[in-house]
């Protein structure tokens, strides 16, 4: 989709910071950081949310957020992995992410 902000940082044509890539996720630094370590992973594909991936692809995204946490030195401390889905989920961007955040302890629950 061209006029989808993360299928554009998938094609090249947005920078972004890459943490890691396999053949079908991506992840990268998010813009706006809320918390010491804050990283998107996507699925390469364009799907909206997460409840439109198969069940395959969406371990696949599992796997590179913890890989991420891992490389990140977050693993051991701990972290949240996150998928706003939704107008009440805070969901603004519709190109699936895990929000990996980690480095500080995080409140719960969210706002
Ligand atoms: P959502 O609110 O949809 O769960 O998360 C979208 C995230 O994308 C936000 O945390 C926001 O800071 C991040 N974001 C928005 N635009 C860009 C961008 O152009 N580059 C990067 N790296 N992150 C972005
Ligand atoms: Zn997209």
């Amino acid at each position: 989709m061209t006029d989808c902000l993360f299928c554009r940082i998938v094609a090249g044509e947005i920078p972004a910071t890459v943490v890691t890539e396999t053949e079908t996720t991506l992840a990268f630094r998010d813009i706006d950081p809320k918390a010491p370590t804050h990283v998107l992973v996507i699925p390469k594909e364009h799907h909206r949310e997460i409840g439109d991936v198969e069940p395959q692809l969406a371990g696949e995204i599992l796997a590179t957020a913890h890989q991420v946490a891992k490389s990140e030195g977050i693993d051991a401390s701990g972290y949240r992995l996150v998928f706003n889905t939704g107008e009440d989920g805070g969901q603004t961007v519709f190109h699936v992410h895990c929000h990996v955040l980690g480095g500080r302890g995080l409140s719960w629950p969210p706002g």
